[in-house]
């Protein structure tokens, strides 16, 4: 068996003006098409058909391990947007975030400059950790907090693949415009789960 690119949740022009259906074109087309079909390759090659994708991010190192995690990354990076976004939190998810960060603006403002300060490729992320409690981390390249046992809950890809077509050098305006599509109600419902399907 072999892993299919999954579909986008919503048609290529549905982001904009935020992001254009040419850069949801060739990051899903092109860029995370490449990563599943990378990861089908190492596969055959290692013999390691019927593992899923989460059991190669947990016992795979070095290039499997890159595109293993960046094929799960995408996919989990596509429904941590909406088009328009989705601004309401729900009470138990509202509450975790002023508990943690104080506000949804506190929040905002502690995402968005991980996001922009990430050195090079990376991901920034909402996770809840083992403890409970919300916090916004990085990760470097093809990282992924499921390897310490975080569950994420959003994700923004700060590859420039994922926005130099439409913003240029300019990361924070890229990081503006995410934060207006943010799924919340995604956002919920992995808060929700209680299935972190990776730990070390
Ligand atoms: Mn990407």
């Amino acid at each position: 068996m072999t892993f299919q690119l999954p579909s986008l949740p919503y048609p290529l022009n549905s982001l904009e003006p935020h992001l254009s259906a040419r850069v949801l074109e060739l990051h899903h087309g092109r860029h995370h098409r490449k990563y599943v079909e990378r990861v089908n390759a190492l596969v055959e090659e290692a013999g390691l058909e019927g593992l899923s994708m989460e059991g190669l991010i947990q016992t795979q190192r070095g290039t499997l391990f890159d595109n293993a995690a960046q094929a799960w990354n995408h996919e989990f990076y596509w429904h941590s947007m909406a088009p328009s976004g989705t601004a309401v939190l729900d009470d138990s998810l509202g509450g975790a975030v002023r508990r943690d960060f104080g506000s949804i603006e506190s929040l905002e403002k502690t995402f968005k400059q991980a996001a922009i300060s990430v050195f090079g490729s990376g991901w920034a992320w909402l996770v809840r950790a083992p403890s409970g409690r919300l916090e916004v981390v990085t990760t470097k390249d093809a990282d992924c907090p499921l390897r310490e046992g975080k569950q994420p809950l959003l994700t923004c890809d700060v590859w420039e693949h994922a926005y130099y077509l439409d913003y240029e050098n300019h990361r924070s305006r890229y990081v503006d415009a995410w934060w207006n599509l943010a799924n919340w109600e995604f956002a919920a419902a992995n808060f929700h789960r209680h299935d972190v399907v990776i730990t070390r």
